[in-house]
């Protein structure tokens, strides 16, 4: 068979992640949206794609059609005319220029033009992705996404499958650090049989560090292989969708005694291992004051924080547009977080997809976020922003930004701001 696009009611993330490359061109699908975690998965295996198509009244898609998917754009072409081919094969090589030029700052650091440092990182999900950040020129890997070490399969990976996936990061990003997270499965990644659970709201259900710490041994188990890998690397930890204090303590126990174990048994972990907690609930965001006493930095992840705080699923398409990266109560709550962290001496990063966006990169630097781990392919776009800009400038819009009422207008005005300065960014 041709290598084809997919057209398909509903990918679950794990089934995305086994779409095979030389048949795959891209998919479609009606539902899902821009942050489900299909539509992250898309982006980090490179696949054009549309989650969430809006459905228009008296298309007829069938097998063997020919089509034009725009993933960037959203937008599919049926059938496409002679000059629509020819006007996207223009678009293509442009885009591939652009791809070049980016390329030349492959090697620079991320650097603004006020000498505010920051550190840029990239997203994985699974190894076969490692390849892509070393590429990107991105400082390292600010996310990796264990779970899907989980997916398609009816047992769980061992301690020493895990430690193998997780050693061959920390080498291969060497002397730059990764970023292990811990378990996230639940909400819309419900990859394994040996967790289904039935759930009537499974965003709010058990997920992430409760399952983990519902389930003491599979902690256990990660950490060991965690802890191992911290000896081939520079590697720190991190909780997913931690609620409160507790939970950081009550794993951050496990991990202790965990390495407390592998030292007696002759291992050589390092002592100054950072762990971190994700930032992903409000509950957490507005006691991160308290938290940071336990951690030695904070990952925001806002793919959920957005859709814990304005009430939305992250991936239902009809509320994609309430979805809004720019909401004041996002900023407050970003803000906070990052006085949090700085008054209690701790670093903050941004890996949730916010940081994967240009138009939003003098927001997050303005707001005074340290990291930012982005997907990939979009890392060369953001460095390319961070290079161009300074501090006091973003600063400055912030707290300009930070007196607005309304998400639209605070997006307006960072585009037109990225409008005008990267214009070719956007093309
Ligand atoms: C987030 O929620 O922003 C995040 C990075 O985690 P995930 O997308 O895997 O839920
Ligand atoms: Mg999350």
């Amino acid at each position: 068979q041709s290598p084809s696009i997919i057209f398909a009611r509903d990918l679950s993330p794990s089934d995305t992640a086994q779409l095979p490359h030389d048949k795959v061109l891209g998919f479609i699908t009606l539902l899902g949206s821009k942050t489900s975690h299909t539509a992250i998965m898309a982006r980090s295996m490179d696949l054009p794609a549309i989650v969430g198509i809006e459905e228009k009244e008296g298309i007829q898609i069938e097998t063997g059609m020919f089509a034009i998917l725009d993933g960037n754009k959203g937008i599919l072409v049926i059938n496409p005319r002679q000059e629509t081919l020819e006007e996207y094969g223009a678009v293509e090589e442009r885009h591939e220029q652009i791809i070049q030029k980016l390329d030349e700052l492959r090697h620079d650091i991320s650097v603004t033009t006020d000498n505010r440092r920051i550190i840029l990182s990239g997203n994985i999900e699974m190894t076969s992705d490692i390849q892509g950040v070393v590429n990107s020129g991105a400082e390292g890997i600010g996310l990796f996404r264990s779970e899907f070490l989980f997916a398609n399969r009816d047992d769980l990976p061992g301690e020493e499958e895990q430690y193998a996936a997780y050693s061959e990061a920390a080498r291969s990003v060497k002397p730059h650090n990764v970023i292990l997270r811990t378990l996230d499965i639940g909400g819309d990644k419900l990859m394994s049989r040996l967790f289904e659970t039935h759930e009537q709201n499974p965003f709010l259900g058990v997920r992430a560090i409760r399952i983990c710490l519902a389930h003491p041994e599979l902690l256990r188990t990660q950490l060991r292989a965690m802890l191992r890998a911290c000896v081939e690397g520079n590697v720190r930890i991190m909780y997913p969708m931690i609620s409160g204090v507790e939970e950081v303590r009550q794993a951050n126990k496990i991990l202790f005694e965990e390495k407390d174990k592998l030292k007696a048994a002759g291992h050589q972990i390092p002592d100054n291992i950072e762990i971190g907690a994700m930032i992903e609930i409000p509950s957490a965001a507005l006691t991160a004051d308290i938290i940071a006493k336990e951690v030695s930095f904070f990952s925001i992840g806002t793919n959920d924080l957005i859709q814990y705080s304005i009430a939305i699923d992250r991936g239902n398409e009809k509320l994609a547009y309430l979805y809004s990266p720019t909401h004041p109560a996002i900023l407050r709550l970003i803000n906070g977080v990052v006085q949090a962290a700085h008054a209690n001496n701790i670093w903050v990063g941004v890996c949730g997809e916010m940081a994967s966006e240009f138009v939003l990169t003098p927001l997050l630097l303005g707001l005074g976020v340290d990291e930012l781990s982005a997907g990939s392919a979009q890392v060369p776009r953001i460095k390319r922003v961070i290079r161009s800009i300074s501090y006091a400038e973003s600063k400055q819009m912030v707290d300009e930004i930070l007196q607005e009422t309304s998400s639209q207008l605070i997006m307006d005005r960072l585009t037109a701001f990225s409008e005008e300065r990267f214009p070719e960014l956007f093309e």
